[in-house]
């Protein structure tokens, strides 16, 4: 047991299976079989790598007439151990394992199932053949992780598949299921029934030889086709470094393929220890612990059999597809018998749509649709485990909507509010059992976005709280959890950083200029852009809500005022911060009037600000309201932040995060952008503990 990490271990039993804990060796009937087994994913550690090597030799030995390699469990091999990014590489890397496949003198089949990706494809793509379950994944997610694939993956999958499809598949990490990539050539067979059997029978049934993807030459397309593919890639990778690499790489797979694997190699490990990789990887971890909950088990959580909604409005909708395509029936109630079916026919049209699209089957529309019910009355919610509500932001409405829940479910329950701003301790505070209430707080569209945060109120049960975070992980959804607060974690934060976007604007900064600056930075869009698109309304009746108890000490911005007063709601009424006539935001004299007005209704002398000065006062506001809040305990970590900002905001993932960011900052300069951000805001500014934040973020031990 002592040579476990060290090669192939003999254990003794009739069949002469050997193993080194990662890779069990077998022969079966002059097929040697290699059996990679690393659970829970069968990540390509240095242990798996070992093992294959081994087991190469192994079946050279036995004089194998073939190998097929599997994986154990659930899949092939997720692709490599993340852990070991950190560090030089051990030795063997996955290019010597592939070395040794493509040199052994016998056909070596990958047999897929579950997901093969990152360096789980590229060893398969190393293989002579790939025989594969009809829903295996496949994929190359490493330019989602700031690089690009190294172990030949940009020089294999083209030459199998062409060059204008593997740039599409690496550029944009997508995953395809292998029935989907027979037709291609990147699997050679699909297996009905067992995967070993099905893959010993296409060894044996017909003499097959050595086909090694390096030798081939990718199937002939135009240039044109290929340059659309990158082009199409480049708009969509925002102009990062290893997406041009990738391209770069795919366009030389005609080229030696030795000397192209080496540049692959060289590129991918320039870019692995580079700081966007290094970046993302940071926010890869954070996502995961973000997910976990000192103290909860997960298993401990209520079961949930049928969802509840509770609403059938923007979010409503959104809530009952996400929880339909994870494969939940849905009970959608509605106030009255016309709202209802006007949110039932919204839903079947939009499954039409993704029909139409290809991006499901007409089994798995016709499954939903089935799964889907509409009622009117909350005695129609009975037979549901978990209800969420996603009706009107009202208070006095949602108290209601509880009240009748409580009459109305079994015991065990679990009641969810997807408010976005309301207390939900006051919300549940009436009922007989607020221990089975809790806060799931979607993103609008709810289908697509990935952001959950999990809000647990100060009487929020420990099952209660399992449960939200189960459904997250059935709805494939990255949960945050939250403690009650205005806005929990995202919404607080984005108020404050569209707060220092408004004061920039008043003190002298067009709204153009500060959105050209957050793209600049890596946004997709500006807060003023994303202001217009959700509409100025909603902003607008909060501020009159709160006109009454409004800080004086804090400095107000009275622009978007003026322009709701105006008519101008954002795209919706055709104006908002900018002009929409042309379909196009554009800069608005009339906008730059009210602006110019209210700055002289302030007193405030405008000034120009540079683009990197607009940057950095937005990002220290978003620190600064992110450690007032780590402060309070709304989020657990600092980390919290970095995810919930990346999935739910927009913020640019290769950076980290803000916080993540911010750590890397120069700590002078950092401090001198929070002393101007306090100026801007006024006297009673409140200024987060940043430095400890970051501190924590920094120090191993405590994230
Ligand atoms: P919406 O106005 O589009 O939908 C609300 C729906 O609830 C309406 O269809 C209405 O008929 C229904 N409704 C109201 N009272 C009801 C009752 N007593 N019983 C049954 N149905 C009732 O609003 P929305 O944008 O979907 O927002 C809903 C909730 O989600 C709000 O709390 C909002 O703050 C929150 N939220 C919204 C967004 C967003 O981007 N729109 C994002 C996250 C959270």
């Amino acid at each position: 047991a002592g040579a476990k990490s060290q090669g192939v271990l003999t254990v003794k039993t009739e069949t002469a299976v050997r193993s080194n804990g990662s890779v069990i060796y077998r022969m079966d009937d002059r097929i040697a079989v290699l059996e990679i087994s690393n659970p829970p994913v069968n990540a390509s550690s240095l242990a798996v790598r070992m093992g294959l090597v081994d087991g190469l030799a192994r079946a050279g030995a036995d004089c194998a007439a073939g190998v097929v390699l599997i994986g154990a469990g659930k899949c092939f091999v997720a692709g490599s151990d993340l852990r070991e990014f950190e560090l030089p590489l051990s030795k063997p890397e996955l290019p010597d394992v592939i070395a040794a496949i493509e040199a052994a003198e016998f056909p070596v089949v990958a047999a897929l199932h579950g997901v093969a990706l990152g360096g789980g494809l590229e060893l398969a793509l190393g293989c002579d053949y790939r025989i594969a379950k009809p829903d295996a994944q496949l994929g190359l997610p490493e330019a989602s992780l700031g690089m690009v694939p190294g172990a030949g993956g940009t020089q294999r999958l083209p030459r199998l598949i062409g060059k204008s499809r593997s740039i599409g598949m690496i550029c944009q990490a997508t995953r395809i299921p292998a029935a989907e990539a027979l037709p291609f050539g990147l699997v050679d067979a699909l297996a009905e029934g067992d995967l070993l059997d099905a893959a010993l029978t296409f060894l044996r049934d017909t003499p097959r030889t050595k086909r090694r993807a390096r030798d081939l030459t990718p199937p002939p397309e135009p240039t044109e086709t290929v340059q659309a593919a990158a082009d199409q890639v480049l708009r969509r990778g925002r102009g990062r470094p290893n997406v041009a690499e990738a391209i770069r790489l795919v366009q030389g797979a005609d080229g030696d393929a030795s000397a192209m694997l080496a540049d692959e190699r060289a590129v991918f490990q320039t870019l692995r220890v580079g700081p966007e990789a290094t970046a993302l990887r940071a926010l890869f971890f954070a996502e995961r612990r973000a997910a976990m909950v000192d103290s909860i088990d997960l298993k401990s959580a209520r079961p949930v059999r049928r969802v509840g909604v509770i609403g059938g409005g923007t979010m409503g909708q959104g809530i009952a597809r996400a929880v339909l395509a994870a494969g939940l029936p849905v009970t959608l109630l509605e106030r009255d018998a016309d709202a209802l079916k006007r949110a039932v026919d919204a839903i079947g049209t939009h499954l039409q749509g993704q029909l139409a699209k290809g991006r499901i089957d007409a089994g798995q529309a016709d499954a939903r649709r089935a799964a889907l019910t509409g009622v009117f009355d909350t005695a129609g919610l009975a037979d549901c485990d978990l209800v969420i509500e996603a009706v009107f932001e009202d208070m006095g409405v949602k108290r209601e909507v509880l009240a009748g829940l409580e009459r109305t479910l079994p015991a065990e329950a679990v009641i969810a509010s997807n408010t976005s701003y309301l207390d939900i301790d006051e919300m549940s505070a009436a009922l007989d059992h607020p221990d089975r209430v809790i806060g799931l707080h979607f993103f609008s569209p709810a289908d697509v976005m990935p952001l959950l945060e999990v809000v647990r109120a100060r009487s929020t049960a420990p099952d209660v709280l399992a449960a939200g975070l189960a459904l997250a992980r059935r709805l494939s959804k990255q949960p945050v959890v939250a403690k009650v607060s205005e806005g929990f974690i995202g919404n607080r934060i984005y108020a404050a950083y569209r707060r220092r976007a408004e004061l920039l604007a008043l003190d002298g900064a067009t709204p153009q200029a500060v959105d050209a600056a957050v793209t600049g930075f890596g946004f997709a869009m500006g807060p003023f852009a994303v202001a217009d698109m959700s509409g100025l309304d909603i902003a607008w009746a909060m501020r009159k809500r709160q006109a009454a108890t409004r800080d004086p000490g804090l400095r107000y911005v009275t622009i978007p005022d003026r322009l709701c007063e105006a008519g101008r709601l954002g795209r919706k009424t055709g104006a908002g911060w900018y002009d929409y006539a042309t379909g196009k935001p554009q800069p608005d004299p009339a906008v730059a009037e009210i602006i110019e007005t209210e700055r002289r209704a302030a007193g405030v002398t405008s000034r120009d600000f540079p683009g990197e000065e607009i940057q950095r006062q937005l990002m220290a506001a978003i620190v600064n309201e992110a450690a007032c809040l780590i402060d309070e305990g709304v989020a657990q970590r600092p980390s919290d932040v970095d995810v919930t900002m990346c999935n739910g905001y927009g913020f640019p993932r290769w950076t980290g995060g803000p916080l993540y960011w911010a750590a890397r900052q120069d700590r002078g300069r950092l401090r001198a952008d929070l002393t101007q951000l306090a100026q801007a805001s006024g006297p009673a500014h409140r200024a987060g503990p940043v430095g400890a934040v970051l501190g924590r973020l920094m120090s191993a031990t405590e994230e």
